[in-house]
């Protein structure tokens, strides 16, 4: 088991026998350690303990890992409990290379025992850590046999904090700001519980673990300072009223670099909450890299963005192929405004429209070539060119490299939230 973390390694003993060549040494290994620069060498760590594994339901978070697996190995200390239909919980010890699970019958074997129901939950024991394939987790996993009895979906049920555990450093650099590392997980917090309360009731999971949702790497993605910033907000959300005045938990959303103002939310999803509005944000230009505050251009052929169109949306076979691309409405941001819309017109003269912000992902699934709708749109007769584009992201909610920027210059996450959240407030949840 890989859960006792042991940052002694041997990649790092070059690096301080040239120290010690030096000649300041023994200071400068001592500063090191103390400094945090070789975390953990002082002694081992036990791994930290899985906090709220009794917190109600509603504070569980169900992060859809695998779909339609039919085997894997499930690793974790000692034993597991695994409870499956109506049956009474059972214990299975878990040898050194642990048990294997795989599809098998009316559900699944587990280390060779049957288990013949469509959900089982399996949960390991203190410090409630388990490994799928090598990947570390928190919580418990529950194993969900999809129709036709031939493969599972592996769903991980962790705790709210533990889940934000493995959020806040996929989703930021652990090195940043602390403050900028609070608002993160404060935001991540209240994004996910509007997802689960909002689309979880009908599926069994409530995010994914990719950009879809919020990046899970499980334990993985966790630091000290994650955790610090974790602790450090416990149970606080962002609640915010909707246009009829009620307060509401809403999408707090959040992506890289705003490029110069974040954006009202009903321009790119369609959706409308008082705190999500857009704002001036001259910040993230002191913290974004090069190439991503200011990027000069992306080119695509003609052809090759009409097939991706109807790729993504089969409804647009029907004006396939498409010729012309009128972009509508930009938002009123001045210099600052996005692409809000696009009208596609086929050959045979029919059209349909996208929010833009579909139309880049349809095109760029990756997000990282047209970077942004704050672009112009130019016809290069036989391609499109995305051109004078600012900012990475849909820009709506928090900038996170303007929220580095504010927490550099000393302001709090409190004051960091309210800025690109105007008229939130701050609720304790537990
Ligand atoms: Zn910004």
């Amino acid at each position: 088991m890989a859960m006792t973390f042991d940052h002694c390694t041997d990649l790092r003993a070059p690096m301080v026998q040239r120290i010690l060549k030096w000649g300041h040494g023994l200071i400068l290994v001592t500063f090191l350690i103390t400094s945090g620069v070789l975390p953990g060498c002082k002694r081992r760590e036990v791994t930290r303990e899985t906090p709220q594994m009794n917190v109600d339901d509603q504070y569980w978070i169900r992060v859809r890992l695998h779909r339609r697996m039919t085997q894997c190995w499930v690793k974790t200390s000692q034993t597991v409990k695994v409870t499956s239909g109506q049956a009474k919980p059972v214990t299975v010890s878990v040898p050194k290379v642990g048990l294997a699970l795989a599809i098998a019958g009316q559900g699944v074997t587990l280390g060779g025992q049957a288990f013949d129901a469509n959900e089982i939950d399996i949960c390991p024991d203190k410090p409630y850590v388990f490994r799928v394939d090598d990947e570390p987790y928190r919580g418990r996993l529950r194993v969900v046999v999809n129709q036709g009895n031939d493969t599972f979906d592996l769903i991980n049920e962790v705790p709210l904090e533990a889940y934000l555990a493995g959020v806040v450093g996929s989703e930021m650099p652990t090195y940043w700001e602390p403050e900028a590392l609070k608002t993160q997980a404060v935001v991540a917090r209240t994004y996910c519980l509007y997802i689960k309360q909002r689309f979880g009731q009908n599926r069994h999971w409530d995010v994914s673990k990719t950009q879809a949702h919020q990046m899970y790497r499980g334990m993985d993605a966790e630091s000290a300072q994650v955790w610090e910033a974790v602790l450090g907000t416990y149970g606080r959300i962002i609640k915010t009223q909707d246009m009829d005045g009620e307060e509401v938990t809403f999408p707090a959303y959040y992506s890289s670099v705003c490029g110069g103002h974040t954006e009202n939310s009903k321009n790119v999803f369609g959706d409308s909450y008082m705190s999500l509005q857009g704002v001036p944000c001259p910040y993230c230009q002191h913290v974004a890299k090069l190439g991503q505050f200011f990027w000069p251009m992306a080119v695509f052929d003609k052809t090759e963005i009409s097939d991706r169109l109807v790729k993504r949306y089969s409804s647009l076979e029907r004006i396939a192929p498409i010729v012309h691309i009128e972009p509508e409405g930009p938002s009123e941001n001045g210099e600052y405004a996005r692409l809000t819309r696009v009208r596609l017109i086929g050959q045979n003269g029919q059209s349909d429209t996208l929010r833009a912000e579909d139309f880049r992902l349809s095109i760029d699934p990756s997000g990282r070539i047209i970077k942004s709708t704050m672009c112009r749109l130019e016809d290069w007769e036989d391609q499109w060119a995305f051109v004078a584009g600012r900012g990475w992201g849909h820009g709506v909610g928090l900038c996170q490299c303007g929220a580095q920027w504010l927490a550099r210059q000393g302001r709090s996450y409190q004051e960091v939230l309210h800025y690109y959240f105007p008229k939130s407030k701050l609720e304790q949840l537990y």
